[in-house]
Formats: C-alpha cells, structure tokens, sequence
C-alpha cells in the first residue's frame, strides 16, 4: 500500500484500538456461529473422511446475505460506518493473528483431552489432528471459512465507504473493484456444496494453518488491491476497464465452470456436460467439458480474477500484484500436489489421464 497508508495504519495502533478489535472480531465470529448454529439450511451429505460420510449443513449464503443488508441499512441509516474497519485494520490484524493462535492452540489441546492421549508435536499444532471437528454440531473447518470471506467482503465495502466518505464520489476502478471482489464471495456462498469436496475438506486437518488461513491471510491479505484504490486518484480509461471486465469474465467462467462440473459428475456420474453425456475413465474420473483440456482450469480461471482485482490499481505499483502472484505459486504448489495424491488414489487410472490430458493449469504450456 502507498507509504501514506502505511504510515496510517501504524498511527491507529494502540492498546485501546487493540482491544476494541478484539471486542469486534469476538462479537462477528459469534454471531455468525450462532446463526450458523441456529438458521436453517439445506443439509448435504460429504465425502467418506476417515471411513465415515458427514453430513453438513449449508446457511452460509444466508448469514451472508443478512450480514450484507444489515451492513447496508446501518450505512444508510449512520447507525454505524464500515469505515471504523478501515480505521482499524491495524488493530483487527493483531485482534486476528492472537485469536487464530489462541484457537488453533484449543483445537491442539482439544482432541488429547477428548481421547486422553498427549497432545502431539508441532506438527501437529501447525498441521492440525483432527480432520472435522465440531462444535455444538457446527463444522468448525467449513464454519470458519464464513468469518474468513465475509470479513474479506466487508473489509472491501469499507473501502469503497472511506472513499466515498472522504472525496463524495466512487471512482470507475473502485466500482469495478467492488463488483468482482462481491460477485466473488457471492460466488462462493452460492456455491458453498462444492466446497464440500475441496482438497481442504478431503484432505487436510484442521490445525493453525487452515486458522490462520482463514482467519487472517484471506480477509488481511486479499484484500490488498483494495487498499490501493482508496485514495487513487489516477481515473481507470474506459478500455482498460473494458479488458480488465473481460479478463474477470472469462476467469469467472473458467473458475465457476470447471469446479461446477467435477461437482455436477460427482454427485452422479451421468450428468451431461456442455450439452452431451460426460465422459469418464471408468465412472470415476471426468474427462469431459473443462476437465477433458487441462487437469486444473479452475486454479487458472482464480488466477485471472485475482489478476483482474489487482489491474484495476493499474501500474502505479507492484504491491497490488503480489495478490494474483501469491495466488499463482499457492496453486501452482497445489497441483503439484494434487497430482501426487491422485497418483496414490487412483494409480494407472490417473496416468491414463495424464497421458490424455497432458496440461494441468496452461494448455501447451504446463
Ligand atoms: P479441486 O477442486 O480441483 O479438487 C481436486 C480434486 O478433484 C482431486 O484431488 C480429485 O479428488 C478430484 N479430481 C481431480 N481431477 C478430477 C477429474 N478429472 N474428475 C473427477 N475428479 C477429479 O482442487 P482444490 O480443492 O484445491 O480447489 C477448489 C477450488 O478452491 C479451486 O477453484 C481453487 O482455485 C480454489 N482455491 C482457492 C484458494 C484461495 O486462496 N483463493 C486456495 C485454494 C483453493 P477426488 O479424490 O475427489 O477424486
């Protein structure tokens, strides 16, 4: 961010401010477990984890959508102003970093003084031991990506509130802006079943790494680009707006698309893709539609709409873009490792695949 903005966050650090944050960050978190907890939704049963299916319950496009009118009517009326999240990002980040700690650290605890065994080494700290815990019958790994991406969109809406506040006007990149980054989260809630069957659900315990992850890296850090178009006073040319609305379509399409297919096949294996029965390796893997051109379309297609956030900071700076690139190695690392666990699961099969679907992210490239 500008030197000007990081001199700011550093004047709103203090104690009182750091207090106050943890105050915020401990009501949002409850709420939203309580109404995880109490609204209804529609319940879904998972993958076998550990030989047994769960089933989960899905209201997180509910809570998000409450959160955003409530957010909108307390704006509207001056009940309160998003803006306060701007004034104290900084406190919010330390808020966040010692909550994710402190909660990795129960999750740590939690598992040895429910089986009476030793806690585990660190590994099994940063890792985690336990692949679903639960919480009075919440999901806690599926809970926590609800704080994780409302926070991330309510932390870009207090942009465009300061914005407006400060200069009376929203400028064509921060509209813009506003409107990928909300269409993404809104994305993601209305989509929330296919979440059930991501690498993170399947495959991965819930320790520090996850928390941390879900709790300070995506609504501190990707948010990034945001922070740029605040106060950015360089007006976006309308071509420029014309491809970077392009580039997140197609990304959006590539992304939604691809995740929205291997979902569709999971859930039955007839399913019909771009208007024709799927193809399969032996009713088990998909080699239809965006999964029959490359073995990881959708990391591509979220790489384009990181990288369309990022553009519409334009070229002032190159901090914005450490977003998209972040994003790129993260996904990069997770085909990698993807490929290896499919390897294990699915043996010739998957080289069978392999050999029919040579790239991963990049047709003729990788
Ligand atoms: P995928 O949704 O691509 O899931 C990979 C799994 O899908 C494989 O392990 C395998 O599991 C199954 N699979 C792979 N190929 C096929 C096939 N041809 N047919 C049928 N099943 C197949 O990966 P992730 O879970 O990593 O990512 C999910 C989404 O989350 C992606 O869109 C990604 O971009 C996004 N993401 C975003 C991040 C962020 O920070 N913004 C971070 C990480 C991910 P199985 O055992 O079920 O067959």
């Amino acid at each position: 961010m500008p030197v000007s903005e990081s001199h700011f966050l550093w004047s709103t650090l203090s104690v009182g401010a750091v207090l106050e944050a943890a105050a915020m960050l401990l009501a949002f978190v409850g709420v939203l477990f309580l109404g995880s907890k109490f609204l209804p939704g529609h319940r879904v049963a998972g993958p076998e984890i550990e030989g047994r299916s769960r089933t989960y319950k899905l209201n997180g496009l509910a809570l998000f959508l409450i959160t955003v009118i409530g957010g909108c009517l307390a704006q509207v009326s001056g009940l309160f102003s998003l803006s306060v999240l701007h004034t104290h990002f900084a406190a919010l980040f330390v808020a966040a970093n010692a909550f994710a700690f402190a909660f990795s650290a129960w999750l740590y605890f939690r598992r040895a003084r429910i089986q009476h065994t030793s806690p585990g080494n660190w590994r099994s700290f940063l890792m985690g031991s336990e692949f679903n815990p639960t919480y009075l019958g919440v999901d806690l790994k599926l809970f926590s990506y609800r704080p994780s991406l409302i926070g991330l969109a309510l932390f870009n809406a207090s942009f465009a509130v300061v914005q407006y506040e400060t200069y009376g006007t929203l400028t064509l990149a921060m509209v813009l802006y506003q409107l990928f980054t909300f269409s993404y989260v809104l994305n993601y809630f209305h989509f929330e079943d296919g979440m059930i069957y991501t690498w993170d659900m399947v495959s991965e315990r819930f320790g520090w790494t996850l928390v941390w992850g879900d709790y300070v890296l995506a609504p501190f850090f990707y948010c990034l680009p945001g922070w740029w178009l605040v106060h950015a006073s360089a007006p976006l040319p309308p071509p420029a707006a014309v491809a970077i609305v392009l580039l997140f379509a197609f990304g959006f399409w590539l992304f939604r698309g691809a995740n929205q297919q291997k979902h569709r096949f999971k859930r039955d294996p007839g399913v019909t893709i771009w208007g024709k029965p799927a193809r399969t390796l032996d009713g088990r893997l998909l080699i239809s539609g965006f999964w029959g051109i490359g073995r990881h379309l959708n990391y591509t297609g979220e790489i384009c709409i990181y990288l369309a956030f990022a553009l519409t900071t334009g070229f002032a700076s190159w901090l914005p873009y450490l977003l998209p690139l972040w994003l790129a190695g993260l996904l990069w690392h997770r085909s990698r490792r993807d490929d290896r666990r499919c390897r294990a699961k699915y043996g010739e099969l998957w080289k069978q695949y392999t050999q029919r679907v040579r790239y991963s992210m990049l047709p003729f490239v990788y």
